[in-house]
């Protein structure tokens, strides 16, 4: 078994929404450029209900758990072979550390 960092108490996942502002893409147009939208940190979420904005080390965590699942979702959606074992596993999350951009071909 590998060893994984353990923080040192559990982290819950906060419920977030897309920001009002920028409407979730985490910038804003500017005249010439896109700004980073201050009203969500440049994240395009906020907390749910209560609108507030994450720190940023908060944010990254919390992106993360949304990525995840994200990706859960998105594996569930495909189709597997019918030999998926471990070793498909260690390819995709291969693949995703080699493609993990925020580029969104926009
Ligand atoms: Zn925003």
């Amino acid at each position: 078994m590998q060893k994984r960092p353990v923080p040192s108490f559990k982290r819950e996942q906060i419920e977030l929404e897309h920001c009002s502002i920028c409407k979730g893409k985490a910038v804003v147009k500017g005249l010439f450029y896109e700004l980073v939208c201050a009203d969500c940190n440049g994240s395009g979420w906020v907390v749910w209900g209560s609108k507030l904005v994450l720190s940023s080390d908060e944010l990254v965590t919390q992106l993360s758990f949304k990525l995840q699942h994200a990706q859960r979702e998105i594996s569930a959606l495909k189709v597997s072979p019918p030999m998926a074992g471990p070793q498909s596993q260690y390819e995709q999350s291969n693949r995703l550390g080699a493609g993990g951009t925020n580029y969104t071909g926009d």
